[in-house]
């Protein structure tokens, strides 16, 4: 693989673009704000001034955007990916999006006559930096197997999920458990607090037991200081969980733990902590708490 187009440089986008470039596969970069895509020329990136321009001539387009309706926007719109003279025979889209929506533009992408590969990841900012990133691949074998060296520079394995669609699904469950496991932490320190226990002291306790766990060790450092700054924005984690109670709920699938998490999330957002965060609706309990 020698050239693909990236075309999402936020949070996520930009550490992944830099790993793919440390790999030796050139980049041709483009984000709506463009200084995000210019941050990227002193890794070697080649900026592009529109979605068009970058996939010229790339093997690949690679999205990383916020969900469907910049997805849309970036390959169908008008400077977009498909309005390039000779659009790329590939389109991978690692942004969250719903299942339904992948499967979609699986056809919407195939009347185009190019092949989309579903692969949105789990992990979040630091795995997107370390490159260990999960890759939760779906779409024809030969398209993922094209594609794999850019995955395995930004992502530590390949999970191969099935048809277009199932990359998707799989981080409807991935995030759900995610969203579940972040609002019990938030819940079960908040209460320690109001029984008067030291912060330091439960982290201690919850770090050292068996429900110890990476995302538990990642979001520590907020809870001793009270700062949630962004690794994983709660309004993208809120937007997943609209994805996610639908997929459920069409799936036939009760989701309990997952309504009150929303709920939890919906209320953070309307604090104005959508910046923030999603380890941030401990404070959205702290209102609560204060208010109840
Ligand atoms: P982010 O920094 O907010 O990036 C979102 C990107 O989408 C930005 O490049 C933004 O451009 C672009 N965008 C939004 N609307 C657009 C539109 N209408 N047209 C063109 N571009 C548009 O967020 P992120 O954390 O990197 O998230 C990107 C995706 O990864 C999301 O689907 C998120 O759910 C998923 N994800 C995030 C994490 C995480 O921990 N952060 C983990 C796994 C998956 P501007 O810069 O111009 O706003």
């Amino acid at each position: 693989m020698r050239k693909i187009a990236f075309l999402g440089t936020g949070i996520m986008g930009a550490p992944m673009a830099r790993n793919v470039l440390a790999s030796g596969i050139a980049v041709a970069a483009w984000n709506r704000s463009a200084v995000k895509a210019q941050a990227l020329e002193e890794d070697g990136a080649t900026v592009a001034a529109s979605p068009a321009s970058a996939a010229s001539g790339a093997e690949a387009a690679v999205c990383m955007l916020t969900g469907p309706e910049a997805v849309d926007a970036v390959l169908f719109g008008a400077e977009g990916v498909f309005s390039a003279a000779a659009p790329p025979p590939i389109v991978v889209n690692m942004s969250t999006v719903p299942p339904d929506y992948s499967r979609a533009l699986a056809a919407r992408v195939g009347e185009r006559g190019a092949t989309l590969v579903d692969a949105p990841v789990s992990g979040s900012l630091k795995p997107a930096i370390d490159g260990q990133l999960v890759i939760l691949a779906s779409g024809p074998e030969g398209a993922i197997d094209a594609v794999e060296p850019a995955f395995a520079a930004m992502g530590k394995k390949t999970v191969r999920c099935g048809d277009a669609g199932a990359g998707s699904a799989m981080k409807m469950m991935i995030n759900l458990l995610l969203a579940v496991c972040m609002g019990g932490m938030a819940e079960a320190v908040h209460m320690g607090r109001r029984c008067g226990l030291s912060t330091e002291a439960m982290l201690d306790v919850i770090l050292s037991g068996a429900v110890a766990c990476k995302l538990f060790e990642l979001k520590a450092p907020m809870f001793r200081s009270g700062e949630f700054p962004p690794q994983f924005p709660l309004k993208h984690m809120l937007k997943d969980m609209r994805f996610i109670l639908r997929t459920a709920d069409e799936a036939g699938a009760p989701a309990p733990a997952g309504h009150a998490a929303f709920q939890l999330l919906r209320q953070a957002a309307g604090m104005g902590l959508a910046d923030n965060d999603f380890a941030a609706t401990f404070e959205a309990l702290a209102a609560r708490a204060d208010r109840d």
